[in-house]
């Protein structure tokens, strides 16, 4: 272990031990090829520390020991309710050690601290604990047929499920997939993103102090293409959930098909944010706001698409623009008053100021950002500042496409119908959110949109107890929720003939 983890301490001052190998039946091991990837801090764009880099043959692996723990009776045939405490466990050992994992979070991703600490690790935390109380709650029925027969199902566990997590709540989302995984009974290996693999490979050494028995859960950080690739194909792997690009998923579906995996998918969005003119104009503003520069912008559901109907339109980009003025504070995510911290890579930041030349050379009117921020060190962090486009038309590709950053689009509509069209204009149907007074019109509306998720007079306040997915391009299945336990068991019907001659 003395060369598998390294001592680091951030620039608030917490020190911790890093794990820095692949967890593989609850120990540290190292890769079969030697290659590490390094975890760029991306306030200053140099290296945290490098981490073991999963080959195929490391995911088989891991994958192996998932299987034998699937098997071995400790964890087989450990009642629902003992499978609740150690989830409980882990739960109040996230909370213990909150203030590290924060830090973490905030050193390899970017987000400002006081989000990782409030929010991120809440979610995580509670996420986790609302699965343990599902684990003793997950059965079957009983069905009658005729006076001769009679069945009932029981859920079983899919078996190994691998698990692909992104980079911009790392955490948050490895919890969204280890809480219904384990609730069920089943075995993970589960891949971080390779930009933020830190606080997941910390996250391993409370699954073992919590007593989870070794090999229930496997975690290898590696490339996409190498380690996700190794397990979305694996022969011996029964479920693949992955949450990421649309263009990604794409290839995951088609590597999962080599054994017809039982298959979850959260992809990418271009979420409609719809302003109508009876709307609380300061509460559509400050939730317009939230729901698309909060996290760098970094969200699947960010509302991406502000449409705004003619009456205020002019009110509203006012209203809008002071906010991003007054809120949207760019800076060092260790300090107190930062809204905005560096996105998580170079890549997304050359992505997001790509698409701002996208928009100029579209004729869109670029009326906010747009440009690099540099106030912050030696300035070689990836921060950018908050860009707002307006006389943008759905033909346009920054209209259309996801830039995933703080960039958002705004358009007016004229009426209800046309606010409709234009939301479900888009290959996506992720989220969305519409501002309304009118009680009819928001449920009204909130029918036709074609998404897995409507706000009414909010966006993005998502929650652990509430079903999460998409329809169209972005995805398939449901996270969170008791609609996420449907994922992580396989209903088995067993009948029961009662009558002795045919
Ligand atoms: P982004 O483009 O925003 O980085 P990705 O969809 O590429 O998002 O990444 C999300 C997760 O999917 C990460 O853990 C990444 O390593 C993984 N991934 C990327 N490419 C592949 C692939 N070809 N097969 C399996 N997993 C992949």
């Amino acid at each position: 272990m003395a060369d598998l983890s390294v001592q680091l301490t951030a620039p608030n001052g917490h020190t911790w031990t890093q794990p820095t190998g692949l967890f593989i039946n609850n120990q540290w091991v190292k890769c079969s090829t030697g290659e590490k990837i390094a975890s760029i801090n991306p306030t200053t764009a140099k290296e945290i520390t490098s981490i073991h880099a999963a080959s195929a043959q490391d995911v088989d692996k891991a994958v192996k020991a998932a299987r034998a723990a699937l098997n071995n009776p400790c964890w087989r045939d450990l009642p629902g309710i003992d499978r609740g405490k150690l989830m409980n466990r882990l739960a109040q050992l996230i909370e213990d050690n909150r203030a590290t994992l924060a830090t973490i979070e905030t050193i390899d991703n970017g987000k400002p601290y006081s989000v990782s600490f409030n929010d991120d690790l809440t979610e995580t935390a509670e996420t986790i604990r609302y699965y343990g109380g599902y684990a003793d709650k997950v059965f079957g029925q009983v069905i009658d047929t005729t006076p001769d027969k009679f069945a009932y199902t029981v859920r079983e566990p899919v078996g190994v499920c691998g698990q692909i997590i992104p980079w911009n709540f790392p955490l948050a989302m490895a919890a969204w997939k280890l809480g219904p995984a384990l609730a069920c009974g089943n075995t993970v290996v589960l891949k971080p993103a390779e930009q933020t693999p830190l606080s997941i490979l910390f996250l391993a050494n409370l699954i073992v102090e919590a007593g989870f028995p070794p090999g229930v859960v496997n975690i290898v950080n590696g490339h996409g293409a190498v380690a996700g690739a190794a397990l979305a194909s694996h022969m011996d792997v029964d479920k693949i959930a992955f949450t990421g690009s649309t263009a990604t998923a794409k290839q995951i579906m088609k590597m999962a098909s080599v054994n017809l995996k039982n298959t979850t998918l959260e992809t990418g969005g271009k979420s409609p944010l719809i302003v109508f003119n009876d709307a609380d104009l300061e509460q559509a503003v400050e939730w317009a706001h939230i729901g698309i520069m909060y996290n760098q912008g970094q969200i699947c559901t960010a509302t991406s698409r502000i449409l705004v109907q003619d009456e205020i339109y002019d009110r509203f980009l006012e209203a809008f623009k002071a906010q991003v003025k007054n809120v949207s504070k760019v800076g060092d995510p260790f300090e107190e008053s930062t809204f905005q911290g560096p996105q998580v890579t170079q890549a997304q930041y050359d992505r997001i100021m790509s698409y701002v030349d996208v928009g100029k050379s579209e004729k869109a009117t670029l009326v906010s950002g747009g440009k690099p921020f540099s106030g912050v060190g030696d300035g070689k962090g990836f921060f950018v500042e908050p860009t707002i486009f307006t006389d943008v038309t759905p033909k346009m590709r920054i209209y259309q496409e996801e830039v995933f950053g703080p960039f958002v689009v705004i358009t007016r509509f004229s009426d209800e119908k046309d606010a409709i069209e234009m939301a479900n204009d888009s290959a996506y149907g992720l989220g969305s959110a519409l501002f309304t007074t009118n009680l009819t019109r928001a449920h009204r509306v909130a029918k036709k949109i074609e998404a897995g998720m409507v706000w009414i007079n909010s966006s993005n306040d998502s929650d652990w107890r509430i079903p999460f997915g998409g329809v169209k391009q972005s995805g398939i299945g449901r996270e969170l929720g008791e609609a996420g336990l449907a994922a992580y068991s396989n209903i088995k019907a067993i009948h029961v003939n009662m009558k002795s001659k045919l």
